[in-house]
């Protein structure tokens, strides 16, 4: 539907999903899953990874070895449901440098609103890689990717686990820049904004709020 969106297509992604969609997951074991969609997902996202090559001993012999080149890469968690992806990231790459970005939208205007933005240093010398598990409308997924632009981040690729089409367009329109990942595009939102058919409120799903 839109050439910045990539649908990662994978049995294992598609059988965790199913899991994380149905309303009788517990919060433990929907922590858990999602942990290892974000896994699944990271492996898909960081492909493009630059590599160099490295001199290294083998038990046997010296030779050159491919290894990761170029500045810490750095995941940034809009909060707070994407830190329910960031975990299994950080396990799949540890040294990885964080970034957090709190938006809440204001009931009157409707405007993104930030409360909190902390991003590692050289933010334009690294690859970033923006995680939501929903993206609903886009629009608190659109300002945040302004605002890491504003503090000088370059590449950029947004990772969430559901997308509606409203929000692809959205991202697609203010950042045609910014590759879009996803497990799933979903049908589309209800009048209060949620993703259909969903996993319901993502935040509340991992932290047991509901
Ligand atoms: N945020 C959520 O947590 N769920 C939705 O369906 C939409 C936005």
């Amino acid at each position: 539907m839109s050439e910045t969106l990539t649908i990662i297509d994978h049995p294992l992604v598609k059988h965790k999903l199913t899991v994380l969609r149905d309303k009788s997951t517990t919060t433990g074991q929907f922590r858990q899953v999602l942990r290892e969609v974000s896994l699944l997902l990271a492996y898909e996202v960081t492909k493009d990874l630059d590599l160099g090559e490295t001199e290294i001993e083998t038990p046997l012999e010296k030779g050159m070895f491919p290894s990761l080149e170029g500045k810490k890469l750095c995941f940034v968690s809009i909060l707070r449901a994407g830190n329910g992806l960031l975990d299994g990231m950080l396990d799949l790459v540890p040294s990885a440098r964080v970034g957090h970005v709190g938006l809440y939208r204001d009931p009157k205007t409707l405007e993104a609103i930030e409360y909190y933005f902390k991003v590692p240093a050289e933010l334009g010398e690294r690859k970033v890689i923006v995680v939501d598990p929903m993206l609903a409308t886009g629009h608190s997924a659109s300002a945040a990717l302004t605002r890491l632009k504003r503090a000088g981040a370059k590449r950029i690729k947004f990772m969430c686990l559901l997308a509606a089409p409203e929000g692809v367009a959205c991202l697609a329109a203010d950042h045609p820049d910014v590759p879009v990942f996803t497990a799933a595009l979903d049908r589309g939102l209800n009048e209060k904004g949620y993703i259909l058919p969903g996993l319901g409120d993502a935040g509340d799903r991992i932290y047991g709020t509901a």
